[in-house]
């Protein structure tokens, strides 16, 4: 059974930052949705995305960007709940759902976990890197209704997050949480 549950965690889980990957993460994000529609209560997904990640690779090469990527997944995982569910969606972009979290509460988790990555020093080699992060937020069902549309409009609240000039957190149609 143990080597059973050992096999089976590592398909599920991302090896480079420790989180889901893609695939389980979305899965895990629809049966929340579904449960969310049923019980009538809010979630919240976030997307985060690395700021200038590709001038670090350039810099520092592409393993110190894996390392970096590593070290986000530890904060991330050590940053939210048991029940929230954090997965790898591409390269250095990463999803998290936050059930039973309406707007406050996800600008709230959002916050917390920008704080932290800025905060960090992030130990590469002999060498510490800074690194930020843009975080993109959507609240079901208050905007959206499926997990496709959900992710869309994280999306478009991280483009803004960029827009407005990076390490902050938006809301899908409400723009900046700073200031
Ligand atoms: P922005 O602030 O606009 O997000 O700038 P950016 O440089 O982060 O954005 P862009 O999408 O241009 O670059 C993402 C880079 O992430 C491209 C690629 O070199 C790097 N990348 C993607 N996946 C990995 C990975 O698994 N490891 C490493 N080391 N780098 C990766
Ligand atoms: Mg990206
Ligand atoms: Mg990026």
């Amino acid at each position: 059974i143990k080597l059973y549950q050992e096999i089976e965690k590592t398909a599920i889980t991302d090896s480079l930052t420790e989180v889901y990957t893609r695939r389980y993460a979305l899965e895990r994000f629809k049966e929340e949705a579904r449960r969310s529609k049923i019980r009538k209560i809010k979630m919240s997904l976030l997307m985060i995305d690395v700021d200038f990640f590709k001038t670090f690779n350039d810099t520092y090469g592409h393993l110190t960007g894996d390392q970096i990527l590593r070290e986000l997944g530890a904060i991330i995982k050590e940053n939210i709940r048991e029940i929230d569910i954090a997965g790898r969606y591409g390269g250095e972009e990463f999803l998290i759902m936050l059930p039973d979290t309406d707007r406050e509460g996800a600008q709230f988790a959002a916050e917390r976990i920008r704080q932290a990555v800025e905060q960090a020093a992030i130990k590469v080699y002999d060498t510490t890197v800074k690194v930020t992060v843009s975080i993109g937020i959507e609240t079901f069902p208050e905007d959206a209704r499926e997990v496709d549309e959900l992710i869309d409009k994280a999306d478009s609240a991280l483009y803004s997050a960029k827009k407005l000039g990076r390490n902050r957190v938006c809301f899908f149609g409400i723009y900046d949480t700073k200031e």
